[in-house]
């Protein structure tokens, strides 16, 4: 286990690709807010919309997250920490004006990508809008 944001990750792959297929155009890589330091697995730039794709273990998914048996404390704070880093991050993101979307690894990446079209959808129409 390396870094808990390791680059092209299978998950954030399968969920690119899908949201690809369905006419999707992204970017990756970049910083939405140059002075946040968070780059989203997929950032919709023209809607406003930041997507991640969080691993089920780095992340604390409810359903699939279990604590290591060894170094039990350094794992639960090591992914708590994660876990108020997330939301903090999502809450600097749309004070900023994005909208943020978190997918689980464990999605299935077509509905995923599904969710993703209707939410950028939703949030370009907001962005027409101002
Ligand atoms: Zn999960």
């Amino acid at each position: 286990m390396q870094g808990n944001r390791s680059v092209d990750t299978r998950p954030e792959l399968a969920v690119r690709s899908a949201a690809y297929a369905l006419g999707l155009r992204y970017r990756v890589r970049v910083r939405p807010v140059p002075a946040l330091r968070c780059t989203p697995d997929m950032v919709f730039t023209g809607a406003r919309v930041a997507v991640f794709v969080d691993g089920c273990f780095w992340h604390g998914c409810p359903s699939h997250y279990k604590t290591p048996s060894t170094n039990t404390q350094y794992w639960a704070k090591k992914i708590e920490g994660n876990r108020v880093r997330d939301r903090k991050t999502d809450g600097s993101l749309s004070a900023a004006g994005w909208t943020v979307i978190r997918i689980w690894e464990h999605e299935p990446p077509r509905l995923a990508a599904q969710q993703i079209a209707a939410t950028v959808r939703a949030a370009a129409m907001r962005v027409l809008a101002r």
